[in-house]
């Protein structure tokens, strides 16, 4: 493959919840750039049938993020069997879709482990390791409801939004030992996650369609190439963004 700012070559990339929706489309598009993924999650068969779909470079390992005592230890077996982590993906998360009055205590606190809480661990365990290195990347996957405020995602919104505030702190920390660090906020792209949540709300889902400046919903590639982009050379003076690919949703009227 022929090298350029943009080629992944010789690179690793792990990228969690990589079976399905966004965290697939990553991973198609970073293997096509050269990279080898890792791709990690709770259900076997779907990482399974993602790991026939990509071919000899996906590797996957069956992981639940809530296991965080497990982390170093994934870390350990991911860069002794495969290679070093060069590019850190924290796709996985969980969705709530409920009346703040009515979301409880248990539930607002399941979304902030997952969304939050995992990705400071997981984050942590792979940046000591790429900050050892002197080179590291790592993404963050935000929402729109880490920008906006939308009804009836409290917990979800709050654990997106937290994103963005230690992406700015870690930004600090690991700038000085090339490891950069940046967000996307997708906009409305259609997954598994988005058409549950809109396909049963069809005033939700016009409201979203009204609200997008270009025509129709974004797909999981469109994700996986913005992602390309900043895990490779070409974003190498860009960290601590929060870049939408959203179709202008965050400035259309
Ligand atoms: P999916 O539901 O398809 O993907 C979520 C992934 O996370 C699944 O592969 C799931 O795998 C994994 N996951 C969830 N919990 C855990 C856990 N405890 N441990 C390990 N893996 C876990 O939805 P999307 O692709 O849409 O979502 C991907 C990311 O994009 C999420 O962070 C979401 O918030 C974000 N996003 C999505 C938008 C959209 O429009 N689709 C918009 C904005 C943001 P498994 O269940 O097998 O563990």
């Amino acid at each position: 493959m022929q090298t350029t700012p943009f080629s992944l070559s010789h690179k690793t990339a792990l990228i969690t919840g990589g079976g399905t929706g966004i965290g697939l489309g990553i991973a198609k598009a970073m293997i096509a750039a050269g990279a080898t993924v890792v791709i990690t999650g709770r259900r076997e068969d779907h990482l399974k049938s993602a790991q026939e779909q990509l071919g000899s470079n996906c590797h996957y390992f069956v992981f639940d993020l809530l296991e965080k005592t497990g982390i170093p230890a994934l870390i350990e077996k991911i860069e002794s069997t495969i290679a070093p982590i060069d590019i850190l993906v924290n796709n996985a998360g969980i969705h709530l879709k409920k009346l703040s009055l009515e979301t409880g205590d248990d539930e607002f606190e399941q979304i902030i482990q997952t969304n939050l809480l995992s990705v400071f661990s997981l984050t942590r365990t792979c940046a000591s390791r790429m900050v050892a290195r002197k080179s590291g990347n790592i993404i963050f996957i935000g929402s729109m409801a880490g920008i906006f405020g939308i009804d009836r995602v409290s917990a979800y919104g709050t654990s997106k939004s937290a994103l963005t505030g230690l992406m700015n702190n870690l930004v600090t920390e690991y700038a000085p030992c090339n490891v950069r660090i940046n967000t996307i906020a997708p906009g409305w792209i259609e997954s598994p996650m988005f058409l549950n949540a809109v396909n049963a709300d069809p005033a939700r889902k016009q409201k979203i369609v009204n609200r997008i400046a270009m025509p129709g919903f974004g797909q999981t590639d469109d994700i996986g190439h913005a992602a390309v982009f900043l895990a490779s050379e070409a974003a190498r003076y860009i960290t601590g963004v929060v870049l939408p690919v959203d179709g202008g949703a965050t400035v259309n009227f």
